[in-house]
C-alpha cells in the first residue's frame, strides 16, 4: 500500500492508496476509530456498485453502519440535502464521538464533509473517494462546501478528514466523460508542478496503460496537492496555484449552466490561458503545443466553444475568489512550473479578449 501522511497545523492524517482497498475499509477504519456507530453517506450509483462491499467490510470489523443514499449529481450539494443528512444523523442518534464516511465523488465528499464540520459543531469523518477527480483533488485538503441558489460552494469550511481511503480500481466503472474530467485535473498537476510527470503521462497510449498506471498517477497527484496544502491550508497564497485553467473554466461552467463537466472546462481553460500567455511572452514558447499533445493523447477536447468574451469577463470579475478587485491568474512559466499573477480588474481584457 502507498501511504501519504498529511501534516497540517490543525491536524494530521493519512491518504492510503491501494488497488482493492474498498474490500478492506473496515480494517482501515479500525485503525483510527474505536467506536461502532458510523453514518455512511453515498449516492445511488456508488451504492449500487460498492455499497454492499463497504457495508460488509465494516460489519466484519464490528461496526454498525447506517447508510444514507442520496440522488447522484451536483443538485445534491444543496442546503436541502444537508438538512436531510442532519435529519438522518439525528435519527441514528449519531453523537460527537461517532464517525461519518463519505463514499462517492466530489459531490458526496464536499457535502458530507460540510455536514461533518457542522453537525454538533464537528464530528470526525473519513473520505472514500470513488471518482478520479475526487481521488486526486476534492477528497484532499479539507475544503468542504454546499452550493447556494446564487452560486457554487458559497457556504463552506476547511475541515480535514481523519483519513482518506483510495481504491484506484473503483475508477474502472467510471463513465468515460467523468474519467476524462479527472484526467484534465491530473494534467493540471503535471503542468503546474512536475515536468517529468507530464512526460510520463505522454507515454500512456491505451486504456490498459492508463489503468495500469492509475495507482502511480493518483499517488503523484495526491503528493503534489499535499505539499501545496501543507504550505497554505487556507488558500491565501500558494494553494491558488491549483486554480490553473480554472478562471475561464468557472466562467464556462456557469455559462453552460454546469452542463459541461468541470474537468472539460478546465482543459479548455488551461489551453486558452497558455495560448494567451505564450503570445504575451509570459510562457516559454512551445508549451501550448506540448499541452495540446497531452490533451489529445487522452482525447480531451480543448477548443474554446463559441462564447461572448464580454460575458466571460463579467463572470471572471464576479468570481468569489476575485472579490478584492484583483484577479489572481495562474500562469505557466513553462511545463512543470507555474506562478500567480495579480491582474487589476481593468487589465483583465489583456488575458480574456
Ligand atoms: P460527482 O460526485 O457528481 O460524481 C460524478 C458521477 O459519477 C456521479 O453520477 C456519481 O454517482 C458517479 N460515480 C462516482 N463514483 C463512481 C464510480 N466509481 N463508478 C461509476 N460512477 C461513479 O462528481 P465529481 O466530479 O466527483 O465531483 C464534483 C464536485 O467536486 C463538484 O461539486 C466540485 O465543486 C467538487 N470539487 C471539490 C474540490 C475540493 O477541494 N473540495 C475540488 C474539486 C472539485
Ligand atoms: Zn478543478
Amino acid at each position: 500500500m502507498k501511504s501519504i501522511s498529511v501534516n497540517l497545523k490543525s491536524s494530521k492524517y493519512d491518504i492510503d492508496i491501494e488497488n482493492g482497498l474498498l474490500d478492506d475499509v473496515g480494517f482501515e477504519i479500525r485503525k483510527i476509530y474505536k467506536g461502532t456507530k458510523i453514518a455512511v453517506v453515498t449516492d445511488e450509483n456508488v451504492y449500487k456498485l460498492y455499497g454492499k462491499t463497504v457495508e460488509k467490510s465494516l460489519e466484519k470489523y464490528s461496526f454498525k453502519p447506517h447508510l444514507v443514499i442520496l440522488k447522484p449529481g451536483e443538485d445534491s450539494k444543496s442546503i436541502d440535502t444537508l438538512q436531510n443528512l442532519y435529519d438522518n444523523f439525528l435519527e441514528f442518534r449519531l453523537s460527537r464521538t461517532d464517525l461519518i464516511i463519505a463514499l462517492g465523488g466530489g459531490v458526496i465528499g464536499d457535502l458530507t464533509g460540510f455536514a461533518a464540520a457542522t453537525y454538533l459543531r464537528g464530528i470526525d469523518y473519513v473520505q472514500i473517494p470513488t471518482t478520479l477527480l475526487a481521488q486526486i483533488d476534492s477528497s484532499i485538503g479539507g475544503k468542504v462546501a454546499v452550493n447556494l441558489r446564487q452560486g457554487k460552494n458559497l457556504i463552506g469550511s476547511f475541515y480535514q478528514p481523519k483519513k482518506v481511503i483510495i481504491d484506484p480500481l473503483a475508477i474502472k466503472t467510471l463513465p468515460d466523460e467523468q474519467l476524462k474530467a479527472g484526467i484534465s485535473e491530473v494534467i493540471k498537476y503535471a503542468c503546474i508542478k512536475d515536468e517529468q510527470f507530464f512526460n510520463y503521462l505522454m507515454e500512456i497510449k491505451t486504456k490498459k496503460d492508463l489503468f495500469n498506471s492509475l495507482e502511480h498517477i493518483i499517488y503523484t497527484c495526491c503528493n503534489i496537492k499535499k505539499e501545496i496544502v501543507e504550505i497554505d491550508e487556507k488558500d491565501n497564497d500558494i494553494r491558488m496555484i491549483l486554480n490553473f485553467g480554472h478562471t475561464l473554466a468557472h466562467a464556462l461552467e456557469k455559462h453552460f449552466d454546469y452542463k459541461i463537466t468541470h474537468g472539460q472546462a478546465v482543459a479548455i481553460g488551461m489551453h486558452y490561458i497558455t495560448n494567451k500567455t505564450e503570445e504575451l511572452g509570459y510562457t516559454k514558447q512551445g508549451s501550448k503545443y506540448e499541452l495540446e499533445k497531452l490533451l489529445e493523447n487522452f482525447n480531451i477536447n480543448y477548443n474554446l466553444p463559441n462564447v461572448d468574451m464580454e460575458e466571460i469577463r463579467e463572470y471572471v470579475l464576479l468570481d468569489k475568489k476575485n472579490m478584492s478587485g484583483n484577479l489572481n491568474l495562474v500562469i505557466l512559466r513553462k511545463i512543470g512550473e507555474a506562478f500567480i499573477q495579480s491582474v487589476p480588474a481593468e487589465r483583465i481584457n489583456l488575458f480574456f479578449s
